[in-house]
């Protein structure tokens, strides 16, 4: 099923046109609070009261990025939306204003197109962000191109380049959880049918649609970004294409190797946690223990999309921001060494994801 495919899902975007389509969602998008011209003229004018601004741009495409039939118009909106928003905080900054602009096949359901539109004010829930304009357009499958401004509220932006040996790296946010996610919508388990049967106990339950939850519309942890800042953060990113490869861009963009704790060296690190927690959901793919652990461990390292932040701390930075857990170690190259990330010490076999290659 395409997006354009629904049955009986009301008026579509060509029998509304433009104008009409615009005025059905412009009432449900969120709003931005440093807005000083909003939408409706040529151009939004939006405060940037740093003197600078942060800007980044990121695109989701039906079948690509996402499935209308495992994720609904707002899922989509608010994975757009959070993706965008978790590039701003990755920075140390507090996101804006975002600018939409959406390619829709005609017979989409303007129902669909509201859903996106919540599922936008959903992510900016909290923050001062909201759409201050965009673009609408046709096409044969659905886009969603956001561009997101953030502020740094005089900090300096925390860049990839900064991690020093010595440094402690923490994470703020769920590791392996959208990963599991999409494994379960792959092995046709989605929790909106009713495929757990009394089998599975409520707590498995509960956490599967977690899961699902985070890999349909990730939620990452925006207020962490610029407390990580304030705290001394010399590196950071959002973890977008899995620990190891995030931490692998850290390593190589500050010329030094990251060393990730490995869960199975040290049940006590907060991977291990994550780990514990999604072996059962691999069991439910119905794998044996051992298999299960290793697509848990797989999960957890080299699945992206749970958007948490991995940030790099002088170890005397004392207390860490909330929710932060040490996840592993900077350390200065050997002589000979390349940067890049390690786990437990060693190589990894695999990064992660790469968008490309697939
Ligand atoms: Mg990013």
């Amino acid at each position: 099923m395409s997006t354009a495919e629904a049955d009986d899902a009301g008026p579509t975007v060509a029998d509304l046109g433009e104008e009409g389509l615009l005025a059905a969602i412009a009432p449900l998008l969120p709003q931005a609070t440093r807005v000083l011209v909003p939408s409706g003229d040529d151009s939004a004018v939006v405060a940037a009261p740093d003197g600078r601004y942060c800007i980044s741009t990121d695109v989701l495409v039906e079948g690509e990025h996402f499935r209308p039939d495992w994720s609904t118009g707002r899922d989509v909106g608010a994975r757009a939306a959070a993706q965008n928003l978790a590039d701003i905080a990755a920075m140390g900054a507090r996101p804006t204003a975002l600018v939409v602009s959406l390619v829709l096949p005609r017979a989409t359901p303007v129902a669909w197109v509201q859903d996106l539109a919540r599922g936008f004010a959903d992510a900016c829930v909290g923050t001062d962000a909201g759409v201050v304009g965009g673009d609408l357009s046709v096409g044969e499958r659905v886009v969603v191109a956001v561009t997101v401004h953030g502020d740094l509220g005089g900090r300096q932006p925390v860049l990839r380049s900064g991690a020093r040996p010595g440094d402690v790296v923490v994470h703020v946010g769920t590791l392996g959880r959208s990963a599991a996610g999409l494994a379960l919508l792959q092995a046709g388990l989605d929790d909106r049918a009713d495929v757990w049967g009394e089998a599975v106990d409520a707590a498995r339950a509960g956490l599967a649609s977690e899961c699902l939850r985070i890999y349909r519309a990730p939620a990452p942890p925006l207020a962490a970004g610029p407390a990580l800042a304030d705290a001394g953060a010399g590196a950071m990113l959002d973890v977008s294409d899995g620990l190891l490869r995030d931490a692998d861009r850290i390593a190589r963009a500050s010329g030094i190797v990251v060393d990730i704790a490995d869960p199975d060296d040290d049940p006590d690190t907060g991977q291990a946690h994550d780990l514990a927690a999604l072996e059962p959901i691999a069991r439910l793919l119905r794998e044996e223990a051992a298999a299960a652990r290793s697509l848990a461990r797989a999960w957890v390292l080299t699945g992206g999309e749970d958007h948490g932040l991995l940030a790099t701390l002088p170890a005397a930075a004392g207390r860490l921001p909330e929710g932060a857990r040490v996840v592993g170690a900077v350390r200065a190259r050997c002589e000979g060494e390349p940067a890049g990330a390690l786990i437990g010490g060693r190589v990894p076999d695999q990064l992660g994801w790469d968008h490309f290659r697939a």
